[in-house]
Parts: C-alpha cells; structure tokens; sequence
C-alpha cells in the first residue's frame, strides 16, 4: 500500500501524514525532511538544494527521486508508506510509477482556499531556540509572540514570509493540476475537504483507507 497526500503547503498534510503513520503503520516519508537532512549531512550540492529551500523553488526531478528511493526501498517501508510532499509533478509521478509502482495506491488531496492558505501560512511561527512551532491562528503561546518554553521571541521561518509562501503557492498550483488529472485517470484520486479542523479532517481521511485496507 502506499499512500501519496497531496495538498499545498499550509494545508497540513504533514500533520495528517503523522496521524497515518500512527493510526496504521505506514512510516511518513517526507521529501522535505530527506531534503534538509541532505543538507545538514552536506550529502548533496547544498548551495542548491538550500538555495531553493529557502525561497520556495523546487529542487531537480532527478535529487529527489535518489532520495526518494533510498528511502522507499528500506526495510519499516516494506507494508507501506506515506508520501509528503512527493511525487510533485506529472514528471516525479511518471518516475515514481517505476519503483515498485504495483502496490495498491491511494492519493489524498486536501484541498484548501487560496485566502486560508495565506492566513495560516502568515499566522507561523518558530522559537529560534527550540524550534517548536507555533500558529498565531490555531495554537497560539502563553504570551504573545514568545516561546512557552525558552521565553524567547519567536520568529518567522525564511519559507514564510508572504512573498516566499506566494511563490510557493503559484508553483504548487502550477504543478497541481497535470497531477490531479493523472492520477484521476488512474482511478486512485480522492479529494478530502482542508477547510475542516486537523481531526476533522483526519476523520474524512480514515474513512478512505478504512474502505482501501478491508
Ligand atoms: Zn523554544
């Protein structure tokens, strides 16, 4: 089995990707994770790889598909597993039917509007000391615009300020639709209503792989 959530930055399907792997198993394979790693291990060309992270670009078909595989093809992702953030467009999609492209599949796309992605995006916060995130719109600290724990300030990640997170969205919508239309096709696409709260949400999710597993 393997699940693939698609979805634009913001819409939470990192989150929802953690709740899988919890509920069923399936280990979340996240591209960005494997991305930022590689960049802290100096494994790839960081100055492009980072480069792109922080202003919202994507990085080569061919860096990412390597990680991808890598990581895919280790032992806790022999049941299943989830994708995040990967495949990104109908190219990633093709290549990504190769490698072990006969397991039963299921795309999840949570689809949000344009003005609450933007909300929820801007409303992000990250305690330089920590790291813990916090949103200024679903799970505010303490004290304003300060860390529960360090009682540092918080401050804004590179990735979201307003005009990194447009870019971002431009380039997500951009892809978005090649990828919905193939995977239509397919026969494997379901589209999950983003604009409900995080269990809300969980609970539309659960209902589809409940109906895939039995
Ligand atoms: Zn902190």
């Amino acid at each position: 089995m393997r699940i693939i959530l698609l979805g634009p930055p913001g819409s939470g399907k990192g989150t929802q990707g953690d709740f899988i792997e919890k509920k069923y198993g399936f280990p979340k394979v996240s591209s960005g994770d494997l991305l930022r790693q590689a960049v802290k291990n100096e494994a790839l060309l960081d100055e492009e790889v980072e480069g792109a992270l922080n202003c919202g670009r994507l990085v080569s078909d061919d860096i990412i598909m390597l990680m991808i595989k890598d990581r895919i093809c280790q032992e806790d992702c022999r049941k299943g597993y989830v994708m995040d953030g990967f495949p990104r467009n109908l190219n990633q999609a093709k290549m990504f039917e190769e490698i072990n492209g006969k397991r039963k599949e299921i795309v999840l796309d949570i689809y949000l509007s344009e003005k609450t992605l933007i909300e929820r995006l801007g409303a992000r916060r990250i305690c330089p000391q920590c790291g813990a995130i916090y949103n200024m719109k679903l799970q505010c600290p303490e004290k304003e615009e300060t860390c529960d724990v360090c009682g540092v300030r918080l401050v804004r990640r590179q990735d979201d300020e307003l005009h990194v997170i447009k870019e971002r969205l431009r380039v997500y919508r951009n892809q978005e639709k090649t990828l919905i239309d193939y995977y239509k096709q397919k026969g494997v696409y379901n589209k999950i209503d983003g604009e409900k709260n995080i269990e809300g949400v969980f609970s539309d999710i659960c209902e589809i792989m409940d109906k895939a597993i039995a």
